[in-house]
């Protein structure tokens, strides 16, 4: 009987790697461990469905209890992997059980990166990960008059939009001078910007905070910023990014640079030992330089990994050559992103900024590389297989909303260039 194969992280990436193990033939014992309480649950809606109350926890379930035994896929929760030995190629656990493997794979995810103030760690500071953070915003918000969302991407803006939405106060203190400045072009940038102003939010970008101060209670009650200013909050959201798992890794000493670093099947220079999901750093064909890895924080990413690495196990290696794609909701508002753009990109807006029904296409060399929709999907649908197509595209072109966008993927004079 072989040692078969051990997953260590019980989410996306890792559930489905041992799906996409057992759907590809692998025949061996497969056992997924997690240090968390629940069952493999969608973590999306955390800032959304659930902190809005559309929600259930038990409604975010990625699997049904019967699953795991019909797939002969054993599930360990509340178990923590501490070390990897290589040479014996075992995992040990916390408390000192050791499991063997066969294959190994880290599918460990990222963590929430701690605001580094005084004050920081106050109760009443909360970051969102994980469905118990997710839960504990909720009782709070049942409670507070005024919450400080720290960060402006996409955990922080959620959940300012769904604490608004159940009628809290909210600030949101953004150190970048415009929200959501490292993923979006700044047309949709200053889109979010309105919607939340619109919508009452306080904003507060090119603001640094440099402390949290207590109450009398001992819990937060203000925050500090580096310009003099002072928040007053009931509690405080920290949604500042986040931190790669990859420490068990880096001890095994696997080469990693803030993720695991993998080629594009999910292989460490292990032969035994694959990563996915958010804790891996790959090269992909779609960003601005394939050789350079990057690490992706997605669902898309971590399944699409997954996958592959499940294929390196299966024995028939499939690289993960996928256009990644990224979606938020915020009010109203559906926004979906796919393929890698870069500040230099042409930008071509289709569409109406004004009223929230719009894509923005970004342009390298002639070519589509990444589209930003909102609540455009089926355009949204059609403009993600122009950048996995590689098509030509016109910038006057696209801007023209009488321009069928299906055409560029019709064969004719657009001819697809080499990759
Ligand atoms: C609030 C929120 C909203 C999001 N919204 C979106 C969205 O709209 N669209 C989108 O595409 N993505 C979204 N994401 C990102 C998405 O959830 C992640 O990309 C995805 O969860 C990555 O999956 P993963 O399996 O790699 O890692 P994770 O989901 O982080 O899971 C890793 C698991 O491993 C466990 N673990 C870590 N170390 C150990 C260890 N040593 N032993 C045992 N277990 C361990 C962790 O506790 C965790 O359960 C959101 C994330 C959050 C938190």
């Amino acid at each position: 009987m072989t040692a078969g194969l051990l997953i260590i992280g019980a989410s996306y990436a890792g559930m489905q790697l041992a799906d996409a193990a057992r759907a590809k033939g692998y025949t061996g014992p497969i056992t997924l461990i997690g240090d968390e309480a629940a069952a493999p649950y969608q973590r999306p809606p955390l800032s959304k469905g659930l902190l809005l109350g559309k929600q259930t926890p038990e409604g975010l379930t990625i699997r049904a209890p019967a699953y795991f035994a019909e797939q002969r896929i054993q599930l360990r929760l509340q178990v923590r992997a501490e070390a990897i030995d290589r040479v014996a190629r075992r995992v040990t656990l916390h408390g000192g059980e050791q499991l063997p493997y066969e294959w190994l794979v880290l599918a460990t995810g990222a963590r929430s990166r701690p605001l580094p103030v005084p004050g920081g760690d106050l109760p009443g500071a909360y970051g969102l990960r994980s469905l118990d953070d997710a839960l504990a915003i909720d009782a709070m918000a049942r409670t507070a008059r005024r919450v400080c969302v720290i960060g402006g991407g996409f955990i922080g803006l959620e959940t300012a939009s769904a604490l608004r939405t159940r009628g809290l106060e909210v600030d949101v203190v953004e150190a970048g001078a415009q929200l959501l400045g490292r993923v979006v072009p700044p047309e949709v940038s200053d889109y979010f910007a309105r919607l939340h102003t619109e919508q009452g939010v306080r904003l507060h970008c090119s603001a640094v905070v440099e402390a949290l101060q207590p109450g009398a209670d001992g819990r937060v009650a203000a925050v500090l910023l580096a310009d003099g200013r002072r928040l007053d909050c009931d509690a405080v959201v920290v949604g500042i990014g986040v931190l790669a798992n990859d420490e068990l890794a880096q001890a095994a000493g696997l080469p990693c640079a803030q993720g695991v670093l993998v080629d594009a099947c999910g292989r460490t220079p292990d032969p035994w030992i694959l990563a996915a999901g958010d804790c891996a750093r790959f090269p992909n064909p779609f960003g601005a330089d394939p050789a350079q890895p990057l690490r992706l924080e997605s669902i898309q990413a971590a399944n699409d990994l997954a996958r592959a690495a499940a294929s390196v196990i299966a024995g028939r290696p499939e690289p993960y050559q996928a256009v990644p794609w990224f979606w938020s909701d915020q009010y109203a508002s559906k926004l979906q992103i796919a393929g890698l753009g870069l500040p230099g990109d042409l930008r071509v807006l289709r569409g109406e900024l004004e009223q929230g029904r719009f894509s923005l296409f970004l342009l390298r060399a002639g070519r589509v590389v990444c589209v930003h929709s909102v609540n455009r999907p089926a355009e949204h649908l059609l403009a993600r297989k122009l950048i996995e197509s590689r098509v030509q595209a016109d910038a006057a072109a696209l801007a023209d909303p009488d321009f069928a966008l299906k055409s560029l993927l019709e064969p004719g004079p657009a001819a697809a260039l080499p990759a």
